[in-house]
């Protein structure tokens, strides 16, 4: 079969939710059997996210190979299960990138370099490259931004250009807006709607659906009045219902005939729907939850939920594994210190510390590590998390009160933290930081080899600093233990202490991994380890 393509757009307001209507797409044509991927074009001039602020963009994604990307690839592959790439996630940074390397090597000799064509070609070439490695039947692409940005025109028009370029069959145009319920007027309002869908036909792509994020139920009058004004086939104005769940989006979308339409569209044969029994069954146990814990995160962007976006879901995923609602709190590092430390923890059952840069908000999570060892608390630490539990361990167990990761205090007479060698020589700071999936031996009967059931595993990392093995001696012999090591470099990757009921960090993020139907194993661990704390604790009251 040709590679059919799936352009998804949106308009009126961001943050309707793109990445959750392409991804559940995917997923419901994933299972009827048609190999799908998504990938996402950005409009910023950033190469990648990889050195933007958590605060501007949410969290950066990393994928098993390495590409620091755009959370919505995280939901790409927690709907799909399957991995993503340096590919399927594209800048304007990266476009222009290309365009400028290949004009100073002389491509385009002689002639003036315009957005039209060598933008729009280097675009279009991009769009259909996934496409064209014969790995999918279906190739879905979300449009950052909102049509009408000036920063996203060159991609409305390589769409525009595309859909006369391929065959009729070969593209079908989803575009997104959001119908605004007026209180007052106790009325859904379908004009942006169509003002949107207006800016998109005058920059000459034609939608042919239209999916409609609303709080209310969309009367087929509201249907039929915006498919007559926005040119599209009744019954192609689709409507997405505030759901209690993203992982709700796919079945509520198979309600509405999203995968139908589209396949109509493309003109391809409907194989039949497989009942999506795992994800029923996954939003079953999350809908029905028989307890719940309460489980701090100590990090320092906690005022953008985005920024911890695929530790959250990890939650998410580990609760419903364990029958379990799992009550994020978010604790601010720069707020805790020994004076409140108890006050804010004692209330939880497990404590997690975040990972990140830089120096504020680190003395917190030390404090907060301390609390949760000194406590029996169950702690689990991801990467910044476990470095500090490193620092933490050699300044209250081995008594170095200076000791410190060399990021934030470079004389320190303790490095228990320190610079990976091969960063050394770096400079550049896009894209160096050790990167991507690696291997982690696990040590035999460590909590990590029970937890994970296995001898040998592969997560992904993004860091520059490491676990200083000229200390790796002197913290065993107190108790701590290096249960994870890189087979290759001998690299820690994973921390514990046996002798505390659940206390585990890891310098890679197992987050990025999780998804509704396969849960991280660390993270459904933690929340057992939660609710056995919870239970120990009510029956000592
Ligand atoms: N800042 C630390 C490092 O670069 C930790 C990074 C992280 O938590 N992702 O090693």
């Amino acid at each position: 079969m040709e590679t059919k393509y799936v352009f998804v757009t949106g308009g009126v307001a961001s943050s309707l939710g793109k990445g959750i209507i392409a991804a559940s797409l995917a997923k419901l044509l994933q299972s009827r059997g048609y190999r799908v991927t998504i990938q996402k074009f950005d409009p910023y001039i950033n190469i990648d996210p990889g050195t933007l602020n958590p605060y501007e963009h949410g969290e950066c994604y990393v994928t098993e190979d390495g590409a620091e990307t755009d959370l919505d690839l995280g939901h790409y592959e927690r709907f799909l299960g399957v991995h993503t790439s340096k590919a399927n996630n594209v800048t304007t940074g990266k476009i222009y990138n290309t365009v400028i390397t290949k004009e100073r090597e002389g491509a385009y000799l002689g002639k003036t370099v315009q957005i039209v064509p060598h933008i729009t070609d280097e675009i279009k070439r991009r769009m259909l490259l996934l496409g064209q490695s014969g790995n999918y039947d279906i190739v879905i692409t979300e449009v950052g931004g909102t049509v009408g940005d000036m920063e996203s025109q060159p991609f409305v028009e390589s769409i525009r250009q595309l859909q006369w370029e391929l065959p009729d069959d070969a593209v079908c145009t989803i575009h997104l807006t959001l119908v605004p319920y007026l209180a007052a007027a106790g009325e859904l309002k379908t004009k942006p709607t169509q003002h949107s869908v207006q800016a998109l036909q005058q920059a000459g792509v034609h939608p042919d659906i239209i999916v409609c994020r609303s709080e209310k139920e969309l009367s087929a009058e509201l249907r039929n009045k915006m498919a007559r004004f926005c040119n599209v086939r009744q019954g192609n104005v689709i409507e997405s219902i505030d759901a209690p769940s993203i992982y709700q989006v796919p079945l509520n979308m198979l309600a509405e005939g999203l995968d139908e339409k589209v396949l109509q569209c493309l003109g391809i044969n409907l194989y039949p729907q497989s009942d999506l029994s795992r994800l029923r069954a996954f939003l079953d146990r999350l809908y029905n939850p028989q307890d719940r814990v309460d489980i701090a995160v100590v990090g320092k962007y906690v005022e953008l939920q985005d920024a911890y976006k695929s530790i959250l879901e990890s939650f998410v995923h580990a609760g419903a594994a364990n029958h379990c609602k799992v009550k994020v709190h978010y604790i601010h590092s720069e707020h805790v210190d020994r004076s409140n430390v108890a006050e804010v923890l004692g209330p939880m059952h497990g404590i997690l510390v975040a990972p990140g840069f830089g120096e504020r908000g680190l003395e917190g999570k030390i404090e907060a590590v301390r609390y949760a060892r000194e406590n029996n608390v169950p702690f689990f630490g991801i990467c910044l998390g476990m470095q500090m539990a490193v620092v933490e361990f050699a300044r209250n167990v081995l008594g170095y009160a200076d000791a410190a990761s060399t990021e934030v205090r470079p004389e320190t007479a303790h490095p228990v933290i320190a610079l990976m060698e091969d960063q050394k020589t770096t400079t550049v700071k896009g894209g160096t930081m050790r990167l991507g999936a690696y291997d982690c031996a696990l040590e035999k009967d460590s909590l990590a080899q029970r937890i994970y059931g296995c001898d040998m595993v592969r997560e992904r990392h993004r860091h520059r600093y490491e676990f200083n093995s000229a200390y790796l001696q002197e913290m065993e012999q107190a108790g701590l233990k290096a249960s994870g090591r890189n087979p290759q470099t001998g690299l820690v990757e994973i921390i514990e202490l046996p002798q505390h009921p659940f206390f585990i960090a890891t310098q890679f993020h197992p987050e990025y991994k999780s998804t509704p139907e396969n849960p991280q194993a660390i993270f459904v661990a933690f929340v057992k380890a939660a609710l056995d704390y919870k239970s120990s604790k009510q029956k000592a009251e």
